[in-house]
């Protein structure tokens, strides 16, 4: 088993990764991208390569504890994030993470979670119908341990803390996911337009 086995995935993962890459979403190798492929593997972008000219060849197949199919593969440093939320709801089948400048800034600004109301883009978050519905966010403290953070957002989950298709790690960037890649990239660009607006406005408060 192999990427190539997977055409279409690995294409559409690459075009994300492209458009990621020239908003300046995934600068210095950071941000990883993966696509489920079946009910115990997925596609992920290999750690330290430039997403923003991924090509198919830096993709890799590992299964959801994390090893890779073939050992001379490296994943992405972050895969447990990935391969936890595909354990935990076997409806995601795509992991977007960015590492954007408002993200960033704004996670380290908002406490343990992010409540956002009166935006008409929150309608691109599944599940939410009206601007007058709050999308709540939730933050995790930022931790160089992935399985670690990968367990405290398990615990999250299992608590009923995530309700929203996304997560902040402070001072890192944005987790998003869907049921495909295009619902999953719906969501990345639903969230990222609404923290630069939050930035925007946490901005002209701090100034
Ligand atoms: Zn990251």
């Amino acid at each position: 088993m192999n990427v190539d086995d997977f055409p279409v995935d690995a294409n559409a993962l690459c075009d994300i990764c492209h458009v990621f890459g020239e908003r300046g979403w995934c600068r210095a190798t950071s941000g990883n991208f993966s696509i489920r492929v079946d009910k115990s593997h997925c596609i992920i972008t290999q750690s330290g390569c430039d997403k923003s000219r991924l090509a198919s060849d830096q993709l890799m197949i590992c299964d959801l504890d994390g090893r890779a199919i073939h050992p001379d593969q490296r994943p992405s440093a972050e895969t447990p994030l990935h391969t936890c939320l595909y354990r935990l709801d076997n409806s995601i089948g795509s992991v977007l993470h960015t590492h954007s400048v408002s993200s960033t800034l704004l996670s380290m600004h908002s406490g343990p979670q992010l409540t956002i109301n009166g935006f008409e883009m929150q309608k691109a978050l599944a599940g939410i119908t009206s601007h007058e519905r709050s999308a709540v966010v939730p933050v995790f403290d930022n931790n160089q341990d992935m399985r670690a953070l990968a367990e405290e957002v398990t615990a999250a989950w299992k608590d009923g803390d995530i309700s929203v298709p996304g997560f902040l790690i402070a001072g890192h960037g944005l987790y998003a996911w869907g049921k495909n890649s295009t619902e999953a990239l719906r969501h990345t660009e639903g969230f990222e337009f609404l923290f630069e607006c939050l930035w925007q406005q946490t901005l002209a408060k701090l100034s």
